[in-house]
């Protein structure tokens, strides 16, 4: 397999091993979802930017002087801060798997749940190949998910907390951040966390997030905010649906949208 590349240069060098070791394994772990076809079509760098505010990943699409396809850095201003490192990594890894669609900013915050949700899902398959840190992981998405499950508390559902936030979602796709955690996209990241959990490999459905086909409407033809945003999003949706190869793959898009109320037509 071809590997992705950690620019180690960002990392002291005691811990420059254990973090290409730790790339490597979450490499693995996308592979064995989404297909090793799929990882290998990437080409990937990984870096550590200490002054960085939050990661990032720069697509060539996007950049086009930038050597590799896939630039990431993540935003680690203490290198060994590993609970981070795989966060963010494992949320970055999530957008070269989408090629970093969608790139329209109103539907962004769907990748940005579904990549925080497959990182924390690269966290559930660690502690197999690091058993003597099981505990670790488990602690650390229970203290992930601490806040979100609070919020969640005070809605019916993820779907009805969705419902009264979703223009925020819209005009926002990262929401409040509190120490590192997005506690406003943690709530449905809980809920898109389990439907990767019933079928990881339908997860290769992310490939096709593709949005460049819509057109959002002019500012001012709708006179109900509600409901373009209803209507745009359900578009995105069932765009990304259509795009879907077989039913293990259309089916994780239209239980994602469902989860949110997005009820998709069976094409
Ligand atoms: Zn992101």
């Amino acid at each position: 397999m071809g590997k992705w590349e950690v620019d180690t240069s960002g990392w002291l060098q005691e811990h420059q091993t254990s973090i290409a070791e730790q790339t490597d394994v979450m490499e693995q772990i996308l592979a064995s979802c989404v297909g090793s076809d799929v990882v290998l079509q990437r080409e990937v760098i990984l870096r550590n930017d200490a002054a960085r505010s939050k990661p990032i990943t720069f697509s060539r699409q996007d950049n086009p002087t930038q050597t590799k396809e896939y630039e990431i850095y993540l935003a680690l201003r203490d290198s060994w801060d590993y609970r981070r490192f795989l966060y963010q990594a494992g949320h970055e890894f999530g957008h070269v798997l989408m090629e970093c669609y969608p790139r329209k900013e109103c539907f962004k915050w769907i990748s940005e749940c579904l990549c925080s949700a497959i990182s924390m899902y690269i966290m559930h398959r660690m502690k197999r190949f690091f058993p003597e840190q099981k505990k670790f992981y488990k602690d650390y998405r229970n203290s992930v998910f601490t806040r979100p499950k609070e919020i969640l508390a005070n809605h019916e559902s993820v779907l009805d907390f969705y419902t009264q936030n979703k223009l925020d979602f819209w005009l926002d796709p990262e929401g409040p951040n509190e120490n590192g955690v997005r506690t406003r996209n943690g709530v449905v990241e809980l809920s898109w966390l389990e439907i990767i959990k019933k079928n990881p490999s339908a997860m290769k459905s992310v490939i096709h997030m593709d949005d460049s086909s819509i057109d959002l409407p002019p500012s001012g033809a709708y006179t109900n905010c509600d409901i373009m945003v209803h209507e745009m999003t359900t578009l995105f949706f069932q765009t990304w649906k259509s795009n879907c190869q077989g039913d293990a793959e259309k089916v994780f898009a239209r239980d994602i949208a469902a989860s949110i109320g997005y009820e998709l037509l069976e094409i």
